[in-house]
């Protein structure tokens, strides 16, 4: 059919339309406040819209002239919402002079056009999405209940285990063996147990100790002499399930109405009662529903299955989604299984236009007027009901049954389904029909025999198409939450309905096809999906609690608590007073280098300054402009031969004093004598604030006759010997004094620079009283701490991990750098690398297979951990990061990297903050006050770049220093527009 017949078409049917815009509606992210999950809206979910108008190749063909041809081709005068409008009795005077004939009304009330499907797929959409809201959860009609399931077997479960199920009317009990070796097969054993009729409108504790005594007596029976079991309880009624062992039951149904259950933990009452029993070796481990059970059966037959579709009396459906995306719980990272409870889509009246009168009819003679709308047009019970109300319609119309009296169709439950399926499959389906409407005690002519088999299979195609609709719905969720072009994904299936009737299997396949082309879900039939489920269900859980065991154990030495974090502060704390008094400093593993920086920039420097920056990347020279009206740097990288790095230290500075020499002849400056700051970023021991003497090269540097020399002095010789003689050293500074500064320029208050980048380091301004290094009392003095080697004196053994140790080993300076070696860019990587090579040896990660890609130094780099550590990072996304490190991650191995990455960056970001406090505290005591407030200004990218380690940080800072306000600054060219800053305050001083 040509879109242009749309309009017309939603006319005919009353469609506003909704479906489709909400099925198109674009993909947007929604970050709630105070929740990080995100919600997703559907895109594409509907797939091309080209689909639309197609002929629906399973539907009943109507005989002769009566052919049915799909609804959507019609452009009929008659429509539902007439047949809505009017109450059963009018319709029942319906006269067949209109254009359609009774029948096939009937059959186009029943038959749902594509179109309308696609657009009940996306109503369906917008309920999951309600159901997985936090803000919507308790109002959604679809709930999409959090199971705790949070993953599908992998094949390792082995052992035996016990089952308990509260059924409709009794309990049933169920051992499980599930082989050691895959190819032998499951053994079972199971015994029911009625319930008194008492029992079960009596208390919940007679409820419980019941169940608990058929435990009992069924282990006699089976004689088993095992030491534990572990129990899987599938508890088939609606609960508020906050873990996989605790589930509180919000209100019983069925014929269940014990007293003293609801808003109680079950699976805890269960435990009491088998307690009672005596039976200590018996744990209840796992709670679940029924639905669950049928896709982990599956799921042990070679691929898991991620879905599970009930068709039974009922219907249900349920599917691993990404825990992320399900605000309800506190995960963020893996998969769990979502219960959808679809059985009650359409109670808001989102389905009306596809219920038709049939549908009203059954819906008010049931138990449960206006609840499962979705259940009531799919789920067996209802089927034979829906087809009872038609024949009731058409033989008042006088189309059926002429002559006989149908008072019998008013009996409810007239049609079983078994009777229906039989009708409607079989070759011989007419005389099937005409046995059932015999049994009835009709008396059918050989047309309503037909018209019956034609109003079963109308009705069963209707339900296995709506089916289908949810199907897709859920599938192209799956498809699109894990952002994924195409979806390939087993759905475990269960129930008669399906199982018996090959029209509702054909259906339901042809149909999700059609509605979710993106996907290729491969149906899996279910065995004994509950029993057997549960069973897995609770060696699953019992593997992954092992797991989790064995994955802390491991991480425990790298968790810091807040006791650890004081001593941490406290040894810096020590370190530093070590490291400031005259006699002590040489011991101190924190050197506390005087910078002869006296003062933070005041705002009121001015003037043009050269600056210098060689040690980091590129060398680069700078004019800095400042003035009234801010900052403004033009620059220029320079490379820097390895040759000159590697040659005489004289070719080193010539080649610098040229640089200088092109810079400031292309700027113009040739003439003018500019102060010049000079950020010398290799360990020096600074004498004066123009005067540092080199102690050792580092990066790649190894020019001859510098080491032990004056790096200033150097640097003028070579202007000298170039006949440079605008040159006018005033300042060296290290990049954190730098960082201080240029962020000072911005905040007087930023009293602190901190790194932490490659390495880390941090400087602060120390009182000159308290720097027993320097002659004189008066003023301040930035101090830098060069505060990676903290710990090298050993104070810090106590929280080396096993994993820090063997980085330590493989760096080119053993033993130093200790604190930087748990903090820094250049380590981080290292350390999660170490877990996860110990984690896959144990067999906890990757299934055990070795990774020979993770064994090479470095290839985890700590870009990694910001990447993988993203707030709302899809699992595809986290595998193709470990791609490429040839590392194949499943749901749960995503999760335990995840943790890895984590704890190392917790702890590094923790370990800065204990360092800093230390620092804060000590500015605050030496000046006297109560309370400080100073700022910190920070450059590095991975305090930069990672998304968690600036808040941990500053977190753990408030907690450790409460007595501190500490602000953070993110520095911009700390090495640059610092240096240049450092010669403005020096000669901001030197002015009279
Ligand atoms: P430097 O300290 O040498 O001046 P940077 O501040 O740029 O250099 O820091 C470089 C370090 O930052 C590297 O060790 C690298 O591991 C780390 N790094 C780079 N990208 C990221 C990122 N996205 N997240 C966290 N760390 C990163």
């Amino acid at each position: 059919m040509a879109l242009s017949r749309l309009p017309l078409l939603r006319r005919v049917l009353h469609l506003p339309g909704q479906g489709r815009d909400q099925s198109r509606a674009s993909c947007r992210w929604r970050a709630e406040a105070g929740r990080e999950k995100r919600v997703m809206a559907p895109e594409h979910v509907s797939g091309p819209f080209a689909i639309v108008g197609r002929r629906y190749p399973l539907y009943p063909r109507l005989p002769g002239r009566d052919s049915c041809d799909h609804a959507v081709e019609t452009t009929a005068p008659w429509s539902r919402d007439a047949e809505r409008r009017f109450p059963v009795s009018h319709q029942l005077g319906y006269q067949s002079d209109g254009p359609y004939k009774p029948v096939k009304r009937a059959m186009l009330a029943l038959t749902i056009p594509l179109e309308t499907l696609q657009a009940v797929k996306g109503r369906m959409l917008q309920a999951m999405l309600k159901g997985l809201s936090h803000q919507t959860h308790e109002q959604a009609n679809v709930r999409m209940l959090p199971t705790y399931i949070r993953s599908t077997p992998d094949g390792t479960e082995k052992g035996d285990f016990l089952v308990v199920e509260l059924c409709q009317s009794h309990v049933r009990t169920l051992w499980v063996n599930l082989p050691d070796n895959g190819n032998q097969s499951i053994q079972e054993m199971y015994r029911t147990f009625n319930i008194p009729e008492d029992i079960m409108k009596g208390t919940g504790e007679a409820l419980f100790d019941f169940i608990a005594v058929c435990v009992q007596q069924f282990l006699s029976g089976i004689g088993s002499a095992q030491s534990s079991f572990s129990l899987g309880f599938i508890f088939p009624f609606r609960c508020r399930q906050t873990r996989l062992d605790k589930a509180e039951l919000i209100s019983w149904a069925k014929e269940y109405s014990c007293s003293d259950v609801e808003g109680k933990d079950v699976v805890q009452l269960l435990q009491t009662a088998i307690n009672k029993q005596e039976l200590y070796h018996v744990n209840v481990i796992a709670l679940m529903n029924d639905t669950v059970g049928t896709m982990m059966t599956c799921s042990l037959e070679g691929k898991p299955c991620e879905v599970a579709l009930v068709v039974d009396k009922g219907t249900n459906c349920c599917f691993m989604a990404e825990a992320r995306l399900v605000e309800m719980v506190e995960e963020t990272s893996g998969q769990m299984c979502i219960n959808t409870e679809w059985g009650c889509f359409g109670d808001d009246g989102i389905l009306n236009d596809i219920l038709t009168p049939y549908d009203e009819n059954v819906d008010q003679e049931s138990s449960n007027p206006g609840e499962k709308r979705f259940e009531k047009m799919v789920g067996g019970l209802y089927l034979g009901e829906i087809i009872r109300h038609v024949l009731i319609s058409l033989a008042a119309e006088k189309e059926l049954f002429i002559g006989s009296s149908v008072v019998v169709l008013r009996t409810k439950g007239a049609f079983k389904m078994q009777q229906i399926m039989e009708i409607i499959e079989s070759e011989q389906g007419t005389a099937e029909a005409k046995k059932a409407l015999e049994a009835l005690g009709l008396h059918p002519s050989k047309q309503d025999c037909y018209r019956v088999q034609q109003v079963c299979r109308v009705v069963v195609s209707r339900a296995a198409a709506l089916c289908a609709t949810g199907l897709s719905a859920i599938l192209s969720y799956m498809c699109q939450s894990r952002m994924l072009e195409q979806l390939a994904v087993s759905v475990a299936v269960d129930g008669e309905l399906y199982h018996h009737c090959s029209r509702f299997k054909e259906i339901l396949q042809n149909v999700t096809e059609l509605l979710a082309p993106e996907c290729r879900a491969t149906l899996v039939p279910s065995v004994d999906g509950n029993g057997r489920g549960a069973a897995i269900v609770t060696a699953v859980s019992l593997r992954l609690m092992a797991q989790r065991q064995e994955v802390n154990q491991l991480l425990a030495p790298l968790r810091l608590s807040h006791a650890d974090l004081e001593r941490v502060q406290a040894l810096m704390r020590q370190e530093m007073e070590l490291g400031l008094g005259q006699e002590t400093s040489a011991t101190a593993s924190v050197r506390m280098l005087p910078t002869y920086v006296r003062g933070t920039p005041n705002g009121t420097e001015q003037g043009e300054f050269l600056a210098l920056d060689l040690g980091g990347t590129n060398f680069r020279v700078l004019v800095v402009h400042v003035s009234e009206d801010g900052i403004r740097i033009a620059n220029q990288i320079y490379v820097i031969p390895a040759a000159i790095m590697q040659g005489t230290g004289e070719a080193l500075f010539d080649h610098i004093i040229e640089c200088i020499m092109d810079f400031q002849q292309k700027q113009g400056l040739m003439e003018q004598v500019l102060p010049l700051g000079f950020t010398f970023s290799f360990p020096c021991q600074q004498m004066g604030l123009d005067k540092a003497v080199l102690l050792n090269w580092t990066k790649g540097f190894s020019a001859s006759g510098c080491v032990g020399q004056d790096v200033v002095q150097l640097l003028r010789e070579a202007a000298q010997r170039k006949q440079h003689l605008g040159l006018e050293v005033v300042a060296v500074v290290n990049d954190t004094v730098g960082t201080m500064m240029s962020c000072g320029y911005d905040d007087p208050k930023c009293e602190i620079g901190l790194i932490v980048g490659t390495g880390t380091n941090a400087c602060y301004m120390e009182e000159m009283c308290n720097v027993g290094t320097v002659e004189g009392d008066q003023g301040r003095m930035c101090i830098n701490m060069e505060w990676g080697a903290f710990g090298d004196n050993g104070c810090l053994d106590d929280f080396f991990t096993h994993f820090d140790q063997l980085v330590d080993e493989k760096t080119i300076n053993v033993g130093k750098q200790r604190f930087e070696k748990l903090i820094s860019g250049m380590y981080l990587g290292e350390i999660v690398r170490q877990i996860l090579l110990a984690l896959v040896e144990k067999q906890l990660l990757f299934r055990g297979k070795p990774c020979p890609k993770l064994q090479t130094k470095d290839i985890f780099q700590t870009k990694f951990l910001s990447a993988i550590e993203t707030e709302g990072l899809a699992l595809k996304q986290l595998q193709t990061i470990l791609q490429e490190l040839e590392l194949e991650a499943s749901s749960e191995d995503s999760v335990v990297v995840q943790e890895v990455c984590q704890t190392v960056s917790l702890r590094a970001a923790q370990l800065c903050a204990a360092g800093l406090a230390a620092v804060v505290e000590k500015m605050r005591e030496s000046r006297g006050l109560s309370h400080l407030a100073v700022t910190v200004g920070v450059d590095g990218t991975l305090y930069k770049m990672h998304p968690h380690f600036s808040q941990h940080l500053q977190e753990t800072l408030r907690d450790l220093a409460p007595n501190c306000t500490v602000t953070f600054l993110l520095s911009e060219d700390g090495s640059g527009k610092g240096a240049a800053l450092v010669a403005a305050v020096a000669c901001r001083g030197a002015e009279p």
